[in-house]
């Protein structure tokens, strides 16, 4: 199963990319990682990203695409994987559609998680988090047993500053702008699998396992 997966931020991506890895058993390729670790291991790749990324310049292109690449001709990719966090543009996408054709192969579905941006709003400002442990709540969703205060070690929770409306707002459009153009770009191709997103996260996960049956 060769796959792609988007959301928009605070969507659950992240949790259903971990349950459909381990479903399918196929690794999790996320571009956020992959960087860290060619960065850690000083790469020829992780060496010229971090000189962009010291300068505070975006990442090329043509640099991501070759570390993507370089990624999924690891053994383990074989037989499938589930990209996360890429591609982003549909310059990106057109350059893995020419790498796995080059391959032999395509993608099977791109998974694409839907929430209202009324939602996304919701869970972000209500969102509460602990400095101490990192625990993470909900003022409505998952509240503490006492208001304000961490369950595990009584720390005073805290709104992180990112997650105003305002900037949850501007997020979401970065996001739908940047996006849209791709989602079209899959849609012709018919590999959009739409998940709706505002359901319960088990409930996620089971549409998007009998939407992948289906294909
Ligand atoms: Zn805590």
């Amino acid at each position: 199963m060769k796959l792609v997966i988007l959301g928009p931020p605070g969507a659950g991506k992240g949790t259903q990319a971990e349950s459909i890895v381990e479903k399918f058993n196929i690794p999790h390729i996320s571009t956020g990682d992959i960087f860290r670790e060619n960065i850690k291991n000083e790469t020829e790749l992780g060496t010229k990203a971090k000189s962009y990324m010291d300068k505070g310049l975006l990442v090329p292109d043509s640099l991501v695409i070759e570390i993507v690449e370089d990624r999924l001709s690891k053994a383990d990719a074989k037989d499938g994987f589930l990209l996360d966090g890429f591609p982003r543009t549909v310059q990106q996408a057109v350059s893995l559609d020419a790498f796995l054709d080059k391959m032999g192969t395509n993608l099977d579905r791109v998974i694409n998680i839907t929430v209202d941006p009324a939602a996304l709003i919701e869970r972000a400002v209500g969102r509460r988090v602990c400095k101490t442990c990192g625990a993470t709540y909900h003022i409505k969703f998952n509240p503490p047993k006492e208001e304000g205060i961490c369950d595990k070690d009584g720390t005073k929770l805290i709104q992180r500053d990112d997650d105003t409306e305002e900037t949850v707002k501007t997020r979401i459009q970065v996001y739908s702008d940047q996006t849209s153009p791709l989602i079209d770009y899959y849609k012709a191709q018919s590999l959009i699998l739409n998940i709706d997103g505002n359901q319960a996260i088990d409930k996620v996960f089971s549409d998007i396992e009998n939407g992948l049956k289906s294909k």
